[in-house]
């Protein structure tokens, strides 16, 4: 690697100013002197504290020297539980050396006897120790990648930019070089550079870093995916299931999941999540899965054709609410029903580093059982680890059939672009190492400060007289919730376990130890629908407090009616909760004091004065609760997901016809007897409410209704919208029009 990136990566020397006649201070002195005319770069710090907290906040530190007579045992050990690898030298006395307790020595790389040894000498062993351990901190495939950068060959091969050159001979070009930087370009390679192997073959260095990744993740084989888990999800159908084969698909899927199922010609019957008093959409029930339930679903499918067993199952683990599975159990449950269990975990890829997830992530570890299915999980890397968009991986572990690698590969290929995305590339392997050196740490702080938050959720709704509730369990063994310590809370999964019948969940009588809600993702609760599903008198509908929070510069992931969610991820910082809590506060208070529309939303006064001029904040809410109320929303949500519409063909046969034009848009009065061609799904709660291929029939009214509610509300509310996927919205004479696509 090219010498100008060791140098910006500092060495940190901890060690007294010289005084009077210390020897070993004025020879530190002398030894970063002689590093920084080297052009190193060094971080002095001169006492312990001051060593720490430089420590904490740069990780591009390549090596740590310390003067042993500051006594740095305690140092020593948060350094080396925060780095297993970096390199620390001690400096001593050669005198001295038995002096040093064993504790300190354990955790330093050796010692510099600066007085004994000759100055080029302690500088040479530094560097060298600096460089190897940033050559060994690097993944193979992004090291492969900077080195070949750092060769500064002329390229004769695409991408068409040369290195970026091409850019800079336009002006908006050179301003698009000059925004991402030259190596963004210098690293934006083609398959044509050998070196770096090809990821259609899974040769060289990214066959290395793939592999590394499923040691890291736990599979027998990893794919690194260049177009999201919507493509992941696809591959692995694709490398699985043949037109006509049945799939048991969670009806809380994601679209890329029915756009696989129209691909393959699959038939699908459906796994029904349930819901709670809130609207959240919770897990699919245990029950779901047994033998005979699934029996009865085939069984009852007039596309199924008789057929006894499905060929693949897809849950969504963990759910968007942050529900996570038990899967081991799902797995034996379902082991004569399906050949492969497919977990989309787009939500989830830290599961394995952290052991609060024990159990409940697909590639869990587990004993070799011959008559388990095989099994694949789907990762959207970039959603919560640090990759690029669209970084995502599949992971793969045979079971009961054996996942043979050719030939699963022609389906990887099949979706893959024979020019990938190097820098994608190399962000997974970036994500994998960063995983692999400090999975647990990065967890385990993200978790405490999730956990912080909700006890500060707790605290301050005990002092006021209505505040947001963070959605957990109240007590746990009897301790209120808050009062229970954080070690108990991220290292107990008994903490975070859907009890059966617990009033909190409202999911009901789940079997014990089937879910587990994962503390990272905290719904918040809004006032509005009490614990027994009952709408109240006073209620404050989130989207306003999600709007006014976006306004205020967070963005929550998902809003419900009455709760929004907020992720902490490894990329959540001390303090980043702190900013939340300020903005429901000033919203409190700008609601307690009734402040007028031109304050809180001054963009939607200005837009819609009709509506919202001369309104208060206290006005817009109760208008909009009292909306929910009149529509009953708690109830009608519930009604329109426990409709299973009827299936009249298959995914694949209305997509068919979608593509031949025998489709036609119909206003929502017209649907009822029609066939939709389209998978409708309204946010919130963002689950399918129609996939192709089912009939809008008088079963499905409730459906029909939840749609009218939708095309009333952004109507009355115009700002904010519902989004429904699967809908076209027409603006007729003034009215927003809802249009389905229905087989003709
Ligand atoms: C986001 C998501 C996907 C798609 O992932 P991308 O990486 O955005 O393509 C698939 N499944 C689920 C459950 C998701 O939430």
């Amino acid at each position: 690697m090219d010498i100008l990136e060791y140098k910006n990566c500092p060495i940190l020397v901890v060690g007294k100013e010289p005084e009077g006649q210390e020897t070993i201070s004025a020879a530190v002195k002398t030894f970063t002197g002689k590093l920084s005319s080297m052009g190193f770069q060094v971080l002095r710090a001169y006492t312990l504290d001051e060593g720490e907290l430089v420590f904490r906040s740069n990780k591009a530190i390549s090596c740590v020297i310390i003067d042993w007579s500051l006594k740095p045992s305690k140092l020593l050990g948060t350094m080396r539980f925060q780095n297993r690898n970096l390199p620390i030298f001690l400096v001593a006395n050669k005198l001295e050396v038995g002096k040093i307790p064993l504790d300190i020595v354990s955790n330093t790389s050796g010692y510099i006897w600066l007085l004994e040894d000759t100055l080029d000498f302690n500088v040479g062993m530094v560097v060298e120790a600096a460089k190897k351990y940033i050559d060994s901190m690097l993944p193979p495939f992004f090291r492969e990648l900077v080195n070949y950068t750092y060769e500064w060959k002329y390229a004769w091969h695409t991408p068409g930019h040369m290195g970026g050159i091409a850019f800079r001979k336009s002006p908006s070009g050179r301003f698009f070089f000059d925004f991402f930087g030259e190596n963004t370009f210098r690293a934006d390679l083609s398959v044509s550079v050998p070196e770096l192997g090809s990821l259609l073959e899974h040769t060289e260095v990214v066959g290395k870093a793939e592999s590394e990744a499923a040691k890291a993740f736990g599979a027998d084989r990893t794919y690194f995916v260049t177009n999201g888990t919507s493509t992941a999800n696809k591959i692995v159908f694709h490398g699985t299931v043949t037109p006509g084969q049945v799939v048991l698909a969670d009806r809380n899927c994601h679209k890329s999941a029915m756009h696989a199922i129209i691909m393959t010609g699959a038939i699908p019957a459906y796994f029904i999540p349930t819901r709670n008093q809130y609207g959240i959409i919770g897990p699919i029930h245990n029950s779901e899965f047994e033998p005979k339930t699934v029996r009865k679903k085939l069984a009852s499918s007039k596309l199924a054709k008789g057929a006894k067993a499905a060929r693949l199952a897809i849950i969504t683990n963990s759910t968007y609410d942050g529900l996570c599975y038990n899967v081991q159990s799902i797995k034996e449950c379902l082991k004569d029903s399906v050949d492969c269990l497919h977990f989309d975990e787009a939500w989830y890829g830290y599961a394995c580093f952290h052991p609060l997830y024990s159990g409940r992530y697909a590639m869990h570890p587990s004993r070799d059982d011959p008559s388990l299915p095989a099994m694949f999980a789907t990762q959207s890397t970039h959603k919560v680890l640090a990759a690029f968009s669209q970084g995502s991986m599949v992971h793969v572990k045979s079971g009961k059939e054996k996942i043979d690698h050719e030939l699963f590969n022609e389906a990887f290929m099949m979706h893959t672009s024979t020019s990938p995305q190097y820098g994608i590339i190399a962000s997974l392997d970036v994500a994998t190492r960063m995983m692999q050196d400090d999975g647990f740490r990065l967890m385990d702080e993200a978790m405490e400060e999730a956990i912080e938050f909700r006890k500060q959720m707790v605290e301050m709704g005990k002092k006021e007289k209505w505040w947001f509730v963070s959605w957990q369990p109240e007590k746990i063994r009897g301790k209120p919730f808050e009062k229970v310590d954080n070690k108990t809370l991220k290292s107990d999964p008994a903490c975070w376990a859907l009890k059966p019948n617990d009033k909190w969940h409202g999911f009901g009588d789940l079997k014990h130890d089937h879910i587990l809600l994962d503390p990272i993702k905290v719904t918040i609760l809004t006032p509005g629908i009490n614990k027994k599903g009952k709408m109240e008198k006073f209620g404050i509908p989130a989207g306003i407090v999600s709007r006014f929070l976006h306004n205020r510069g967070i963005v929550v992931e998902k809003t419900g009616h009455y709760s929004f969610l907020c992720l902490f991820t490894i990329g959540t910082t001390k303090g980043k909760s702190a900013t939340l809590l300020d903005a429901l506060h000033e919203f409190k208070e700008l609601y307690d004091s009734n402040a007028q529309m031109e304050s809180v939303f001054p963009e939607l006064a200005e837009k819609y004065p009709s509506i919202y001029k001369g309104l208060t904040l206290q006005k817009l809410c109760a208008g909009m609760h009292a909306f929910f109320v009149k529509e009953g929303i708690s109830s009608i949500i519930h009604e329109a997901y426990s409709v299973l519409p009827p299936q009249e063909m298959a995914p694949a046969e209305s997509y068919r016809l979608l593509v031949q034009g025998k489709v036609q848009k119909a206003k929502l009065k017209d649907l009822k007897g029609k066939i939709s061609a389209a998978m409708i799904v309204p946010y919130p709660p963002g689950i399918p409410m129609m996939m192709p291929g089912e009939k809008f029939s008088p079963q499905t009214q409730k459906i029909m209704d939840y749609l009218d509610f939708c095309e009333e509300f952004d109507n009355e509310f115009p700002g904010f919208e519902n989004e429904v996927h699967g809908v076209s919205i027409k603006n007729e004479n003034g009215r927003l029009t809802y249009y389905v696509q229905c087989v003709k």
